[in-house]
């Protein structure tokens, strides 16, 4: 069942997910050769209740952090550790909050000093790839055009899509219908309606599209070991066009000083 969001609980939303965006700026600011994974974890879990918010992530099907941490070849739902950045990778960092019983979502991936400029390219494309999608998250569109619009950016680059992860409703809870893939065919799927609420979260690899979870059973990585991105806004789908409810302002704002 799809849940439509009165303005009212877009405005809700809204909130969450600029609390997310906020938690995801002062991490921007520590993520620095050297730092552990589970420092960054530390200083969103703080920031988010110091907010008066409640980590997302905790306790969903029993995930152990506030933030999912995901470095070089792992792709999504890294586990915070003793792991500590190096100059060269890149890191995903997936956050999640409720707040007033609402949920934010939203994700972006660092690099850590200088990277190659093959890997440049990825996070650059994948992040188009999120806009693309976004693009297509208007009323009267189908779930299908959002998938479209992300695969073939991203496979006209030389990349390829994970299709085993998805983007999802968001509401009172974290994930809600619909499923929103990355990849699909133009006037295909669900319809999209004004009110309709939706993390659209393209997942790119560098290489090969596979992935399979580790031993930790959360982890999941590049069968080949090549490098993934990951890039996620939360938004409400819109007449004319999305209005994009999470926020990379305060990432970018530190990244630019
Ligand atoms: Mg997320
Ligand atoms: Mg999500």
């Amino acid at each position: 069942m799809i849940f439509l969001k009165t303005q009212e609980e877009i405005e809700l939303l809204r909130e969450s997910n600029r609390l997310v965006g906020k938690t995801l700026g002062e991490i921007s600011k520590h993520i620095l050769p050297g730092v552990s994974t589970l420092e960054l974890d530390e200083i969103a879990e703080d920031f988010i209740r110091s907010e008066g918010g409640i980590p997302g992530f905790l306790g969903q099907g029993g995930f152990p952090n506030t933030l999912c941490i995901s470095i070089n070849d792992e792709v999504v739902h890294g586990i915070p550790s003793s792991r500590c950045l190096k100059e060269g990778d890149i890191v995903s960092v997936d956050c999640g909050v409720v707040k007033n019983g609402f949920y934010g979502d939203s994700a972006y991936t660092f690099a850590v000093g200088e990277i190659s400029e093959e890997v440049k390219k990825l996070l650059q494309v994948t992040r188009h790839c999120l806009a693309l999608g976004i693009g297509q998250a208007v009323a009267g569109k189908r779930v299908g055009d959002i998938g479209h619009a992300i695969q073939s950016h991203a496979e006209a680059n030389g990349f390829s899509v994970v299709k085993e992860l998805v983007g999802h409703g968001v509401g009172r809870s974290l994930h809600e219908e619909p499923q929103i893939p990355n990849y699909g065919r133009e006037g295909q799927g669900c319809k999209l309606k004004t009110g309709m609420v939706i993390a659209i979260e393209p997942i790119i690899n560098l290489g090969e599209r596979g992935v399979s979870r580790k031993t930790d059973g959360w982890t999941m990585a590049t069968r080949d070991q090549l490098p993934a991105a990951h890039f996620e806004h939360t938004v409400a789908v819109g007449k004319g066009e999305a209005d994009i409810l999470s926020t990379f302002e305060f990432i970018e704002d530190n990244l630019l000083n």
